[in-house]
């Protein structure tokens, strides 16, 4: 889940102060993507740093009530843009009933313009939703599910703290598909404690016999404060170690590509024609708006994130007290996020783009960064495109680095 906010913040460290806002939008370009933040769990799995946690329902209630009137502001601002993909992530937001989707959807259609082929997505947890939820959430206008699976083994599931068993995923499966939906993703995970290659290999089989339209293969990251991290940064040696964590991203990669998912970035896996293009526009650069608490957004030049503390959150009237950490978005560190963002799609970054965006040639502003990384055999070039190479894959953060203005 919340893959490309987890990445963000990984780099949000390679911020700088800068001067001068660039925006690099135009009014024909005015399309903006939704996320609303659901920060509610059943209970808090022991890897996960989201900010997601157990709440009463009452406070549940009070949540969806202010989301809906922050959609509200949001859309007397943002009137003039167009929504192409809402995506209703958390925490879990099918924790939440039926109706309250529907309510927040609503909200959205009526407080913004929608396009009309407008991908909506809502991530649910497996054991959290019957056949008359699923009716009610397509009724609601979601048209993507994401699913979190993480695994078919019940005892790796046991060990990340997840409440689903397999064959309770697979119950859930069964009825998503018969409630309709044709598009649904299953996030998986790797690098998991006691996992091995048999037992991963296995997990992708199934994956591949049960055909969703979309895969997340994510390596499990230790991230501070969380009961992984307490444990395995002690006792790294139950965790696998580099080399098997690699070669099971490698796995994943070409047993999902002979079973007809092809990689369209490093981490995600589509079948023809289901990218998910919410997460598309985040990595080509569309701006977002993310509502609801600590949600994040990137909007005419400025980055900013919403307060993280619920009871805040739910006093505050004024939509612009919900912000803070706002940062406008420099030249520089826009041409940064280009290159970051661009080379974990399996594309790569276009020479063409980066002249359409910036004006300038990538050669000419990374042409001695490029050189030494295709030096190393780190990225190859189809002039005016590169790309990571399989050996870039493995070191994508040094990649990254490189196209670094500041190396501090
Ligand atoms: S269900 Fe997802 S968001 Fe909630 S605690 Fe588990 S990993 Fe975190």
């Amino acid at each position: 889940m919340q893959a490309k906010r987890r990445f963000w913040r990984h780099h949000s460290e390679y911020r700088h102060r800068r001067s001068g806002v660039y925006t690099g939008l135009t009014m024909s370009e005015k399309v903006l993507e939704i996320y609303l933040h659901i920060p509610f769990c059943e209970r808090k799995c022991a890897y996960c740093d989201f900010l997601s946690f157990p709440a009463p329902y009452d406070k549940q209630e009070a949540y969806v009530g202010k989301l809906v009137s922050e959609i509200k502001c949001a859309g007397e601002l943002y009137s003039d843009w167009r929504v192409a993909t809402v995506y209703i992530g958390g925490g879990t937001p099918s924790i939440l009933p039926p109706g309250a989707i529907a309510k927040l959807l609503y909200a959205v259609k009526t407080s913004f313009v929608m396009q009309t082929d407008a991908e909506i997505t809502m991530e649910a947890n497996p054991g959290v939703m019957g056949p008359e939820h699923l009716q009610a959430y397509r009724k609601a206008g979601v048209n993507r599910l994401s699913m979190g699976l993480q695994s078919t083994d019940d005892w790796e599931l046991k060990q990340l703290g997840r409440l689903h068993t397999y064959e309770g995923f697979l119950n859930c499966y069964q009825s998503v598909k018969e409630a309709g939906f044709d598009n649904v993703n299953v996030d998986l995970m790797f690098g998991l404690p006691g996992q091995t290659l048999l037992t991963w290999k296995n997990t992708l089989k199934r994956l591949a016999l049960l055909r969703p339209e979309h895969l997340s293969v994510y390596g499990l990251s230790l991230e501070e404060g969380t009961q992984f991290h307490a444990i395995y940064t002690q006792y790294p040696h139950l965790l696998p170690g580099e080399d098997e964590e690699r070669a099971m991203y490698w796995m994943a990669h070409d047993y999902l590509q002979e079973h007809g998912y092809e990689r369209y970035e490093i981490s995600n896996f589509a079948r023809k024609g289901y990218q998910c293009r919410h997460n598309l526009g985040y990595w080509t650069d569309v701006p977002y708006l993310g509502l609801g608490l600590g949600a994040a957004s990137y909007m005419e030049g400025c980055r900013w994130h919403n307060i993280k503390d619920l009871d805040r959150y739910l006093e505050i009237t004024n939509i612009g007290e919900l912000r803070e950490d706002s940062e406008p978005l420099d030249e520089h560190a826009h041409m940064e996020e280009f290159m970051f963002l661009g080379l974990r799609l399996d594309r790569g970054v276009s020479g063409y783009e980066f002249l359409l965006k910036f004006g300038k040639n990538m050669w000419d502003v990374y042409g001695e960064a490029i050189k030494e990384l295709e030096k190393e055999e780190l990225v190859e070039i189809h002039s005016p495109d590169m790309r990571l190479t399989r050996k870039g894959v493995d070191v994508s953060n040094y990649v990254f680095e490189k196209f670094l203005f500041d190396k501090e």
